[in-house]
Order: structure tokens, then C-alpha cells, then sequence
């Protein structure tokens, strides 16, 4: 039901909310603010039909600081120990994901991914005299339902041809990106230099906001270790993921080919938020097939698909044989 992390149970899927500081052109005209937090479990939204309130598994107020959220939210011990684990930011766009994920250049400001990086081999060298470790990663942008390699360089159209990459299932029902490629690194700053160049091969339309990004940025980084006394094996996976802004096509006055990359992102957000529903109420069928974006989440599924969910789905397949047994008017005894 529960994965144990530092000392504290914790669900499966976890959802924070982290509230942005108001900024200056907010300020200066004067805008209100409608997200309150009102503990670390739930915040107050003023929505035109009045006050909501909102649950989350940790609430980060404003001030909140990047090492805040990280400390909180750190799940990188447990991709180490051979989980498989997911990070992701959604939001719409100025709403604060790539600051959260990415951060500013100040280090101070830096946020998961580099953090990520710099704990992966922090941890790696408190355990080097026990176990020998590799660090691979890929770096993918999604983009108009188009899975792009970040380490090959946008080229000519037939380069981009070349090197797509496929979303493909092994025979033991383990989801990867076939033909995109994998990068070892040595150090946290091998890791780091490694995502500059997978950024700057980033498609950016500056249409919206400026610097707004129209495409999800995934970071899978594949952590293998070898335990030096018994000669185990084991490997974990740590997926971080910025994704494109969650804004309505409607509202964004986008034309042509910039409403149909709307559409697609549109699309595949929709299909994650019916993914993560489906999770957190145990649905029997949880629909990863409907987009890129979350074949690529089916990852997460080797997390939840323990014996709990089996068990319960042989209960809803029970339930159904009683439903259709009641419309075709039979008795049933229970
Ligand atoms: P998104 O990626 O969701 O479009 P950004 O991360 O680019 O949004 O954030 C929009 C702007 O707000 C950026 O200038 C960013 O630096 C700033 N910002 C976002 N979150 C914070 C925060 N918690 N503290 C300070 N500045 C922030
Ligand atoms: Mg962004």
C-alpha cells in the first residue's frame, strides 16, 4: 500500500502544491491573491462562485525555499534502492514549474534536477566501498506528440527522421524509449553538462509568455548498482519531468500550427490527469495507452501494480458479474 521513506509512510502518488510569489508586474498592477495556504495539508482558492478549499499531500507556502521543497520531496534514495520513481511539475504556464524543476542560474535558486543530480552521486559516494555503481541518462522532448532525442542536435528534417524515438514494451512488459540515447556520467557535473546540451537542442516558441516552453522535458536517469559482497544487481530509474503549460487552446488565441502543438499538449495532459485518477482510485484499468506522454508513465505502474490492486480488481470483475446479471434481470444472492 505504502512505500516506507525515511521513517515515514508514504502514499504512492503524492501531490504538493507550491504557491509562486507574486511578481512584479502582478504587483505593480495591483493583483490579488487568491491560493492561501492554510496549513501544510491545504490551501483556499477564491474562485468566482466563492472560497474552495483543496487537499494536498504537502502545501509550500510562497517562502518556501528550493531546498525546502527538495528536502521534502526527496524520493532519490528510493530510485537508488531500485524503485522507479517520477517527479513531475504541472501547472500552466508563469505558474512556476521550470523554476521549481530547473531553477535559475543562482545556485542557491536551483531546483530538482540539479539537485536530483548532485544526491544521486552524493549517495553514490557514502556507498562506493559496498557497491559499484552506473549512472546513465536520456533526454527527451515531447513535442506535437513527437518523442525527440535531446542529445542529437535539431538538423535537417531527415536527421530528425532518423532519430525518433519510439515508445516499445520489452517481453517482460517493461516500457522504454526505443532509439533514444543513453549518456553515462561519472559526476553530478557530467549530469548537469549533459542537460545544458539536451536544453539548448529544446524547441521554444516564445509566443505566450516570454520564454514559455510548448513541450515536455523528460529526464530519465537509470542508476544501476552492484552489490560488491554478493554480486547482486539491482536498478532503479528516476524520471523528472517538466511539462508544457496546461493552458486552454481556446485561451491562448493561438493560430494553425501553433493551436495544433496546443492541441497535442492538451491531449496528452489530459490523458496524464486520466492516468492519475484511475491510480488514486484504484481503478482496475488505468488508461496509459492514450498518449505518449503517459506510455512513457506506465514506468510508474511497476510501483503500483502490487498485490493489492490485483486483488481488488478480481473484486471489480465480481461486481461486474453481478451488475450484469441485475440488467439482464437475473436474482443474485449477495
Ligand atoms: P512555468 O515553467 O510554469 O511557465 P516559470 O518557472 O518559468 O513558469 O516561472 C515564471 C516566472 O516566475 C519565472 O520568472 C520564475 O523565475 C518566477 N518564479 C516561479 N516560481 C518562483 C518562486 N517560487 N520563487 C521565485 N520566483 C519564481
Ligand atoms: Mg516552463
Amino acid at each position: 500500500e505504502v512505500l516506507q521513506y525515511s521513517g515515514r509512510p508514504e502514499r504512492k502518488i503524492r501531490v504538493f502544491c507550491r504557491i509562486r510569489p507574486v511578481n512584479q508586474t502582478e504587483a505593480a498592477q495591483g493583483s490579488a491573491v487568491v491560493v492561501e495556504k492554510i496549513d501544510d495539508y491545504s490551501v483556499n482558492v477564491e474562485t468566482p462562485r466563492g472560497p474552495r478549499e483543496f487537499q494536498f499531500d504537502q502545501v509550500f507556502s510562497a517562502q518556501a525555499t528550493q531546498e525546502d521543497l527538495f528536502q521534502d520531496a526527496n524520493l532519490i534514495q528510493s530510485a537508488i534502492d531500485g524503485y522507479n520513481v517520477c517527479i513531475f511539475a504541472y501547472g500552466q504556464t508563469g505558474s512556476g514549474k521550470t523554476y521549481t524543476m530547473v531553477g535559475d542560474k543562482e545556485r542557491k535558486n536551483s531546483g530538482i534536477m540539479p539537485r536530483s543530480f548532485n544526491a544521486i552521486f552524493d549517495i553514490i559516494q557514502e556507498n562506493k566501498t559496498k557497491f559499484n555503481f552506473k549512472v546513465s541518462a536520456y533526454m527527451l522532448e515531447l513535442y506535437n506528440d513527437r518523442l525527440q532525442d535531446l542529445f542529437v542536435s535539431p538538423g535537417g528534417e531527415g536527421l530528425a527522421q532518423s532519430k525518433r524515438v519510439e515508445i516499445k514494451r520489452n517481453r517482460k512488459g517493461v516500457v522504454f524509449a526505443q532509439g533514444a540515447e543513453t549518456k553515462e556520467a561519472s559526476s553530478a557535473q557530467q549530469l548537469y553538462a549533459l542537460f545544458q546540451q539536451a536544453c539548448a537542442n529544446r524547441h521554444i516558441a516564445a509566443t505566450m509568455n516570454v520564454e514559455s516552453s510548448r513541450s515536455h522535458l523528460i529526464v530519465g536517469i537509470k542508476v544501476e548498482s552492484k552489490n560488491l559482497t554478493n554480486g547482486s544487481i539491482s536498478s532503479g530509474k528516476l524520471s523528472l519531468v517538466d511539462l508544457a503549460g496546461s493552458e486552454r487552446a481556446a485561451k491562448t488565441g493561438a493560430k494553425d500550427h501553433k493551436l495544433k502543438e496546443a492541441n497535442s499538449i492538451n491531449k496528452s495532459l489530459s490523458a496524464l490527469g486520466d492516468v492519475i485518477s484511475a491510480l488514486s482510485s484504484e481503478l482496475p484499468h488505468v488508461p496509459y495507452r492514450n498518449s505518449k506522454l503517459t506510455q512513457y508513465a506506465t514506468r510508474v505502474k511497476a510501483i503500483t501494480n502490487n498485490a493489492q490492486r490485483f486483488v481488488d480488481s478480481k473484486e471489480i470483475a465480481h461486481l461486474k458479474e453481478i451488475i450484469s446479471k441485475l440488467k439482464a434481470g437475473q436474482t443474485v444472492e449477495e
